[in-house]
């Protein structure tokens, strides 16, 4: 037996006169007395002796104990090699020495950091096991509560972001062991900003943790399941698996959304976004994993959501250039590399100025001018659009006032308007505002919708226009053609113009059947009372063609180009 004294132990002779000495009734008081647990067992187990500490902590009398074995406290809550192990060392004579979750006589649990000594007699026989323990169950517990904040998610209860990653590398060392495969879903709600930013945070945080809730049940238990953050989830699928058996399961998690979510009586309709990183095919890194499984997701929000998407190589390169993009642009917007320009548009039949089309453009110092047909569906994704559309149209605006101080006439300012602005309910009050800021009358300013905004969501479309139409401002189609609604479709919005779509206008006048259509669309709109705008004009057979029709107005590059504001000052004098 090893002494772990650090004074040079007392011969034994000398130790027992002390003992003698010191009489065996304060032996005995300080046993009985002394704040730790105390039991004496012989050397079967069977219990001969507690203290008064043990009593009270324990709630067993000693005449309840005597004769008992120590298991009268067992708690369950530890597997039959702990109590192996335990046995064997203080059996060997050694010191055992440990935590023991124990159960009271009450049942409740308590928590004994316990020291079981053998003791042995001049022979070295073992005769007794001395046990003695403090009750730690405040600090065990303090501890538990701690563990359980650093590794669990509180809102949903799932298993957190730094767990999950725990787990994961677990698991790749586990499937390298074994040679298994391995699947990362990173799942990603969509929409979630607008749950959370019309309903409150209350309800969006009740709604992420019912979300959590279908998941978990979706999953079997092997799976694991963890709230990455905000509205974001990981799961993991343990192998041996193959593509199809993840499809299966992403299928299930995609169906798990197709119910409605009830909150205080009203149904949400959620969706959401799944990428997949498989182990070892696409990353061998629990690192790789993750981002293989982020930028997966990030495709499937790309490709419209509510659908799942397989990491490639290919893809990642295209979703990290299209991220550099967003990063670039959202600069771009606080530095101020962004500005309009302004093609002008004639009236065909004398040829006056009868307004200009503000037209977007970026010049990042680097890259150059990138053209709006990459960077705004980029800003409308991110919600960028938002701030972007204000400024061209308060830029529009300003310019329309300044250009009638310098002495020219121009009777409309043409803004484009992507869905996202027309689905925003603060868009009329934001028109009237930069309208009265900027002293240009409503009838002066023509909003440009592309059709497909107005489909998107006919019925709200449908009363925020009549709303911006009683404020006094134009409203205009633009790219007509190119979307599947027929003119009459368009009939129930309050449209005042039509602008035909660059592709038909540049097969003008010798394709019979652009000019067919062409003609027919500037009938129709008259019979609706709207006028028409062709785009794209590049030569004279083709404006000749749009006069003969009776079309009003033309755009494009043979009257003028998109120009800075003092080219087009120069150009119209
Ligand atoms: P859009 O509204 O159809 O704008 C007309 C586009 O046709 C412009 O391209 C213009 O430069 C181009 N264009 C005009 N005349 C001719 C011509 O004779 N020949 C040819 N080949 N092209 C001509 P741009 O400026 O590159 O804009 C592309 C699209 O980006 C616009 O199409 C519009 O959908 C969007 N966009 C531009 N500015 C804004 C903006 O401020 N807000 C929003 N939401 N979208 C914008
Ligand atoms: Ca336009
Ligand atoms: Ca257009």
């Amino acid at each position: 037996m090893t002494h772990l004294q650090t004074q040079p132990a007392l011969p034994e002779s000398e130790r027992s006169v002390a003992t003698d000495r010191l009489s065996r009734r304060i032996l005995s008081q300080a046993l009985e007395q002394t704040a730790d647990l105390v039991m004496i067992t012989d050397v079967n187990g069977k219990i001969e002796y507690v203290n008064h500490a043990f009593e009270s902590c324990t709630g067993f009398g000693l005449n309840e104990v005597l004769g008992q074995q120590p298991s009268v406290l067992r708690s369950g809550k530890h597997n039959k090699s702990f109590y192996c192990n335990l046995w064997d060392t203080i059996r060997r004579g050694e010191v055992f020495r440990g935590v023991i979750e124990n159960r009271r006589k009450d049942n409740s649990i308590y928590y004994e950091e316990k020291t079981i000594t053998p003791l042995i007699n001049d022979e070295g026989v073992i005769t007794n096991y001395v046990s003695t323990g403090r009750d730690v169950s405040e600090n065990m517990l303090v501890q538990k509560r701690l563990r359980h904040l650093a590794y669990c998610d509180i809102l949903t209860g799932l298993p957190n972001r730094v767990q999950v990653r725990r787990e994961l590398s677990q698991a790749i060392s586990h499937s390298e062991r074994h040679n298994q495969s391995l699947a990362v879903l990173f799942l990603d709600l969509d929409r979630f900003k607008n749950i959370n930013d019309s309903l409150g945070h209350d309800l969006g945080d009740r709604l992420l943790r019912e979300v959590a809730r279908r998941l978990r049940r979706t999953l079997r238990n092997d799976d694991t399941i963890a709230r990455n953050g905000g509205d974001e989830f990981v799961v993991l699928l343990r192998g041996p698996l193959n593509e199809n058996d993840v499809v299966k399961v992403a299928n299930k998690l995609l169906g798990s959304f197709t119910k409605p979510f009830t909150l205080e009586g009203h149904k949400h309709l959620m969706c959401v976004s799944i990428g997949i990183s498989l182990y070892p095919d696409d990353h061998a890194t629990m690192r790789g994993l993750l981002k293989g499984a982020d930028i997966a997701m990030y495709q499937a929000k790309a490709q419209g959501g509510s659908c799942y998407c397989f990491y490639s190589r290919d893809m990642e390169k295209r979703v990290l250039e299209r991220m550099e993009l967003e990063k670039y642009l959202h600069r771009g917007i606080t530095e101020n590399e962004l500005f309009n320009v302004y093609q002008p548009q004639y009236q065909i039949s004398d040829q006056q100025l009868m307004g200009a089309e503000a037209l977007l453009r970026w010049r990042h110092p680097n890259m150059g001018l990138i053209s709006p047909d990459r960077f705004i569906p980029v800003a409308e994704d991110t919600g960028d659009i938002m701030s972007i559309g204000a400024n061209v149209l308060l830029e529009a605006c300003q310019q329309l006032a300044a250009w009638r101080g310098v002495g020219i006439d121009l009777p409309h300012i043409s803004v484009n308007l992507s869905p996202r602005q027309l689905s925003h309910p603060g868009l009329p009050r934001q028109v009237r505002e930069t309208l009265s800021n900027t002293g240009v009358e409503p009838n002066a300013l023509v909003l440009e919708l592309t059709e497909s905004a107005l489909m998107q969501n006919p019925e709200q479309a449908a009363s925020t226009l009549t709303e911006l139409k009683s404020l006094g401002v134009m409203l205009s189609v633009d790219d007509f053609g190119t979307g599947h609604s027929s003119l009459s479709y368009l009939r129930r919005f309050p449209l005042d113009c039509i602008k035909v779509d660059r592709s038909f206008v540049q097969d003008l006048p010798n394709n019979k059947e652009a000019s067919a259509l062409v003609e027919a669309i500037v009938q129709m709109a008259h019979s609706l009372n709207m006028s028409v705008v062709a785009e794209g004009v590049e030569t004279d057979a083709q404006l000749d063609f749009l006069n003969q029709v009776g079309c009003e107005g033309a755009q494009g590059y043979l009257m003028g180009k998109p120009m800075h504001p003092n080219d087009f000052v120069r150009h119209n004098q």
